[in-house]
């Protein structure tokens, strides 16, 4: 799994192209890509991941596959979506170097030559982050802002802000994931993010689609962006003690003020004892809640079997 990153050689690209009814952009997909791989002199491999569709995809993917032998296809039995279709493809490739960008040309294929050579100056990683996009409008823009703030906001790791599918990484970092992060619940573009190594990223114009449309619904970036919190930070199960904390000031500061009433003022009988109860009860019940979910965050991260360190390099001698 090591390799030395001063010492790598780059013979083979692998390109990862997942699909979901892509029909309408396949073909015009695989002229543009192309028009790119006839200027690398680097061995090649393009992997089409069909994640289920139900149109033509499959047939027009065989007929490439069947014509052009460095093109493997990968069928899914049903739609497991982007990021499971991302995983299958970097598990079957084989290249030094492994990209992923999607079928719509939203991801434009001649920055391949840029990631290519970031790859070739040391780096292990390449994000691409979109600098504009021409897709989805301000709905699009606006919710991924959002997003990528509050997951900054509550994770240790810092994510790249407008990071896509669309990104290079290095055998050795395919690697780990091809043998890491077998988590049912995944966000790929977190993973790599979180791995280390030397990275860097490329920005790049997101068009609007070529065709067809687009396969993520409100619903399935929900539940990504779900995933995405939930794997990479544990202070949503820490609401609990956050919550006990901020009841037990509030009931010592009842408890006193009902106290001092019931001695100066004039309350009904049973009235300090409830509101006394009921908020040191909350207290403790929401601590109780809290230290749950300490205990549930510990068990996520065993069951989750992220690696406990990553090795860049080891320079012992044996
Ligand atoms: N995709 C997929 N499985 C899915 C949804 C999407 O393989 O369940 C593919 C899709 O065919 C495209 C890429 O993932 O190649 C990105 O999807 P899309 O363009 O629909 O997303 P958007 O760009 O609108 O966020
Ligand atoms: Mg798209």
């Amino acid at each position: 799994m090591l390799q030395n990153s001063s010492k790598r050689e780059l013979k083979k690209i692998s390109i990862i192209v997942s699909m979901f009814n892509e029909e309408d952009v396949i073909l015009l997909f695989w002229n543009t890509l192309n028009l790119v791989l006839e200027e690398i002199q680097y061995e090649r491999e393009v992997i089409f991941v069909n994640d289920g569709s139900v149109d033509n995809s499959r047939i027009i993917i065989n007929d490439i596959c069947a014509k052009h032998t460095h093109v493997k296809n990968i069928h899914f039995s049903k739609n497991f979506g982007h990021e499971a279709a991302m995983l299958a493809g970097i598990d079957k490739s084989t290249g030094d170097v492994i990209i992923c960008l999607d079928a719509d040309l939203q991801h434009p294929p001649d920055k391949i030559f840029a990631m290519i050579k970031a790859y070739n100056d040391g780096y292990d990683i390449v994000n691409m982050v979109r600098k504009e996009r021409h897709d989805g409008g301000l709905y699009k823009r606006l919710t991924s802002k959002v997003f990528y703030f509050m997951l900054n906001k509550i994770s240790p790791i810092k994510f790249e802000q407008n990071a896509s599918d669309f990104f290079m990484i290095s055998k050795r970092v395919a690697n780990i994931l091809k043998s890491e992060y077998r988590e049912r619940a995944r966000f790929i573009r977190g993973f790599i993010q979180s791995v280390g190594f030397k990275k860097t990223t490329i920005e790049f114009t997101a068009n609007a689609r070529i065709g067809g449309k687009s396969k993520y619904s409100f619903f399935k970036l929900l539940i990504l962006s779900t995933v995405a919190i939930v794997s990479f930070s544990k202070i949503p199960l820490y609401l609990g003690l956050l919550m006990g904390i901020i009841c037990s000031v509030f009931s010592l500061i009842v408890g006193i003020y009902s106290i001092v009433m019931r001695i100066f003022g004039n309350v009904p009988p049973g009235y300090t004892t409830t509101v006394v109860l009921i908020s040191v009860l909350f207290a403790v019940q929401f601590f109780l809640i809290g230290i749950i979910g300490v205990y549930i965050g510990y068990l996520f991260d065993e069951n989750k079997k992220r690696p406990i360190y990553i090795i860049d390099e080891d320079d012992s001698n044996y």
